[in-house]
């Protein structure tokens, strides 16, 4: 999501300036090419938040008509630029700019052919007519069979997901996984567990060899080893070696297992148990909460939300899509030699107040204050060149509410440390637990999943075994992107490296500290897609990744265990 040598000064309009003769003005063999991309980017953002919201017109009262128009307008412009223009004897970093540009334009910047198609409406309705009675054996045949396969899966477990029944209700899946952490009777939380069967059987059928899993997963690791791939290469781009990467994760899930009782649950039992600072935050954390809670702390950081230009969409709505996520309402742009305000869009649905949900309203505003923060020449105004990066740093600030300093500051209410750190890393090493799965299924595609499973869960959550039930999957990740999992567990080893590192070098901000953003900015938010990844993490930690900071972020747990 950012040039050289330069001091930004982020001033309280959401505007700043940049230092004299810093300033990334597109060099002349491509400035015309780089304006009307700029232009082109910016209508398309404005046309991709004005559907996600469902209006019919956007935030500057432009009628989506109209705004495809504008955009049509702009990529012809663009078209035109680049089929004009000389580029023979481009510098080297003009030369990956216009490669970016192109290659932005054909997968991106797409013709818009209609204006109103609401993408989310007909994937609604298509997935309701989805056949999910398919045998998986033709459907994955030829050479597109692994997406068409796993595009039913998907569809079909979406269906299973948003139709779950219990005690004569309709829930859907993040309700079910809302609830059994605070559901105290234990056979009520067995049962609210099982409802989840319909999901297991969409993605795992009868866990026999044609499952559509097991074929997915064949395919998968067919494909990964046909293009020189593995799961754990995934890791590269942030600097690990593939090679250690199967024993950083059991080193994170040994760390877990340390800090919990010495005795067998259930699986259902798993969300409950680490859930103690959930059920005690359950009054503080109300819906109304949540954004005065976001917006206060950010402030604090030096962040103002409002003064960013941040936009918020967080009310639930029909058609809506049910994943939270941020994007470009519009980018920073530098104008005069003054950087001018991006639209940073924050997109989720809460009907209730938790600590799951304020969890991850803190981590969009952590994506909507970095997009914010971006200082770069258009062609790299864009998210940075690492998925597991980005989501990092997203969870810079948010990771402080599981501090109790924080939550007696902003919740007026603290849960002892063990507790919150239990709530802070169940998430982390269940899918932790899925990266290592995905790998060892991927290393041994004929293995049994549900087998696998059993044995991750009973050696590091001690589970008691039910390789009768595929109650692993729950995660759509595991369908549409094989090996994606691994992007939350290195993730989480990435952002404790870089949380500490920030708190050695600049001092503590569970607390506030107005001085935080523009220091965060200039070091890890600021590049977009200007530098590599992996240079701005080791300028900013002095060496490459290591999961210290991780496990010893972890063993406060147990050094304050009763
Ligand atoms: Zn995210």
């Amino acid at each position: 999501m950012y040039r050289n040598g330069c001091v930004l000064t982020l001033l309280a309009g959401g505007l700043a300036s940049i230092g004299a003769g810093c300033a990334p003005s597109p060099r002349a063999p491509l400035s015309a090419v780089e304006a009307a991309y700029e232009d082109t980017r910016f209508e398309k953002d404005q046309i991709d938040v004005t559907r996600a919201r469902g209006a019919q017109s956007s935030r500057r009262g432009i009628a989506l008509i109209d705004l495809v128009a504008r955009y049509r307008a702009a990529r012809e412009r663009l078209t035109a630029a680049l089929r004009d223009g000389a580029f023979a004897g481009l510098h080297a970093e003009d030369r990956r700019a216009l490669d970016l540009i192109q290659r932005t334009l054909e997968k991106d910047l797409v013709e818009e052919k209609d204006d109103s198609a609401t993408g989310a409406a007909t994937a609604g309705g298509a997935s309701a007519a989805v056949d999910c009675g398919y045998d998986p054996g033709p459907l994955s045949q030829g050479p597109d069979g692994m997406k068409t396969l796993s595009e039913r899966m998907y569809a079909c477990f979406g269906r299973a997901a948003r139709h779950l029944s219990f005690e004569g209700q309709t829930l859907d899946r993040l309700t079910v996984f809302g609830l059994l952490p605070v559901t105290g009777e234990p056979e009520r939380r067995k049962r609210l567990f099982l409802s989840m069967q319909p999901i297991w059987t969409a993605v795992n059928g009868d866990d026999g060899p044609n499952s559509p899993y097991r074929r997915l997963v064949r395919l998968s690791a067919a494909k990964m080893g046909a293009d020189g791939k593995s799961v754990e290469a995934g890791a590269k781009d942030v600097g690990v070696d593939p090679a250690v990467v199967e024993e950083w994760l059991t080193s994170v899930l040994e760390s877990w297992r340390s800090i919990t009782p010495d005795r067998e649950i259930e699986p259902w039992d798993f969300g409950y148990l680490a859930g103690q600072a959930s059920r005690l935050l359950r009054a503080a954390i109300t819906k109304d909460i949540l954004r005065p809670v976001n917006d206060r702390y950010y402030k604090d950081l030096g962040a103002d939300v409002g003064a960013l230009g941040v936009q918020y969409d967080l009310e639930p709505r029909e058609g809506k899509n049910p994943v939270a996520f941020t994007t470009f309402g519009a980018r920073p742009r530098l104008r005069d030699g003054a950087w001018i305000a991006g639209e940073p869009w924050a997109f989720a649905s809460y009907r209730i107040g938790s600590i799951d949900n304020l969890n991850e309203l803190l981590h969009e505003s952590g994506h909507a204050i970095h997009i914010a923060a971006i200082r770069a020449r258009p062609a790299f105004e864009d998210w940075p060149d690492s998925d597991l990066f980005t989501e990092a740093i997203a969870d810079i600030a948010a990771l402080e509410m599981f501090e109790p300093e924080w939550q007696r500051k902003y919740l007026g209410a603290a849960v002892p440390l063990p507790d919150s750190l239990r709530a802070k890393y169940a998430g982390i090493v269940m899918d932790t637990a899925w990266a290592l799965f995905e790998i060892r299924m991927h290393h041994s595609p004929e293995s049994d999943p549900n087998q696998v499973w059993t044995d991750i869960t009973r050696r590091y959550f001690r589970i008691r075994p039910h390789p009768e039930l595929s109650w692993w999957a729950v995660r759509g990740q595991l369908i549409d992107l094989p090996g994606y999992m691994l992007n939350y567990a290195v993730g989480a080893i990435l952002v404790a490296d870089l949380r500490a590192r920030a708190r050695e070098l600049h001092g503590a901000y569970a607390e506030g500290d107005t001085t935080w953003y523009p220091w965060v900015s200039e070091r890890l938010y600021r590049f977009g897609l200007e530098r590599p990844t992996r240079q701005v993490i080791e300028d900013f930690l002095g060496r490459p990744v290591a999961p210290r900071a991780l496990l010893d972020d972890l063993a406060r747990a147990r050094d304050t265990s009763p």
